[in-house]
């Protein structure tokens, strides 16, 4: 099989291609209708017409008002506006302090935590997760009746190293049950799971558009009606007074764009990725001495792959893979001995030496059982060659 003359893109977690649609429904905002959603005359009244099309399109596919969808500029704007806005706006308002989160949550929520820790005087419980990378919600319910100053919880969906779905709704019901309002970084599940707010009792959900074929530097945060908020961003009464700043229009346009076709083809694709993925996963187990899946069995994102290889380091077997034409990744930013050890890994048990083989194989749209098939033939090999 000769297809390392093209590129088999397996890291989808970390961002995909925009899709040629989304491409065409944003191409004219950035020709004709280039108008600012604020100004008053014809161009920038398109503009608006647009702007508030695409907030309704959201707001439908989370079974929510439009009112309640702000738009960001991606996941991590979105995650830094439900953590400081909500925890600040509660404290100034009943003096609750506390930020509850998990041990495995993507940094832009992690070290959010521990900004307002470190910087506004919050105190951070981090709850540590199961061996596959659930969080108990018993340990949520422990911790909430521990301390009544719980000002926000914050609970990945799903996770983007390890693919693990939380059970998000359980964890949610209990927020409720103690009036905390709950957020949840849905970055990764976007496009794969189930988004209804209400059905997961969310009060409010980060999203970003480059994870599912939109364009990157756009995204939204879902903020139930009567969530305490600060804005992050003040300038002009953009977003309500939510978020300051002209909004980006043809992004927009594009990340509902983008919404509404991975929302249509959901059902499909989510069977075939999970086929091509537990193909690539049961190859691996089998054919890769040493290979080990990170996170969990079932309870996993269709298409997402990770594992920890003993004996080698991940960033040797991501050269290879490259060199052979295939974009993978470790899962973490950290990957060489020398670094530390990815906090997800560690979260769920994987020693120092083990987690530094961590390897993350991500299948979106275009990949095929030819791709799986010549991953995994390189894959064998460059291992084998790695330990010899
Ligand atoms: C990618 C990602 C983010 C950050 O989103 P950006 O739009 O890249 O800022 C946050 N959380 C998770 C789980 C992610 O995968």
């Amino acid at each position: 099989m000769s297809l390392a003359n093209r590129l088999i893109y397996m890291d989808h977690a970390a961002t995909t291609a925009v899709h040629s649609d989304v491409i065409a429904a944003m191409t004219p905002f950035l020709t004709q209708a280039y108008g600012n959603p604020s100004s008053i005359h014809a161009v920038g009244r398109q503009a608006t017409v647009a702007l508030e099309q695409a907030r309704r399109t959201i707001a439908a596919t989370l079974g929510r008002q439009p009112d309640e969808v702000i738009f960001t500029s991606g996941g991590s704007e979105a995650d830094n506006a439900a953590l400081r806005g909500i925890a600040l706006a509660r404290r100034a308002a009943t003096g609750a302090n506390r930020i509850i989160t998990s041990a495995i949550e993507h940094s832009a929520v992690l070290h959010t935590a521990y900004a307002l820790r470190d910087h506004f005087g919050f105190q951070v419980t981090v709850l540590p997760v199961d061996p596959e990378g659930r969080v108990r919600p018993s340990d949520l319910d422990e911790a909430l009746r521990a301390n009544p100053d719980v000002a926000v919880v914050s609970i990945m969906y799903a996770n983007n190293e390890v693919g693990t779905i939380q059970p998000i709704a359980e964890l949610a019901a209990h927020c409720r049950a103690y009036a905390v309002p709950f957020h949840t970084d849905a970055v990764q599940a976007v496009g794969k799971l189930e988004l209804r707010v209400d059905d997961l009792q969310v009060d409010a959900l980060s999203a970003s558009a480059h994870k599912f074929y939109g364009p990157k530097g756009v995204g939204f945060l879902y903020l139930r009606k009567g969530t305490p908020f600060m804005p992050l961003i003040t300038g002009g009464s953009h977003e309500r007074g939510r978020r300051a700043g002209t909004e980006n229009v043809p992004g927009i346009v594009g990340m509902a764009s983008a919404l509404a076709l991975v929302e249509s083809e959901r059902p499909r694709e989510n069977e075939r990725l999970e086929a091509l993925r537990d193909h690539l996963i049961g190859g691996v187990l089998e054919g890769v001495d040493g290979a080990r899946l990170t996170g969990a069995k079932t309870q996993r994102l269709a298409g997402h792959a990770s594992f920890v290889i003993a004996g080698v380091e991940a960033q040797g077997v991501l050269i290879g893979l490259d060199m052979a034409g295939v974009a993978a990744s470790s899962g973490s930013a950290c990957m060489s001995a020398a670094q530390r050890p990815s906090h997800v890994l560690e979260a769920l048990g994987v020693g120092p030496h083990e987690a530094v083989g961590g390897l993350r194989l991500t299948l979106g749209h275009n990949n095929t059982p030819d791709d799986v098939a010549y991953v995994l033939e390189q894959l064998t090999s460059i291992v084998a060659r790695l330990r010899g």
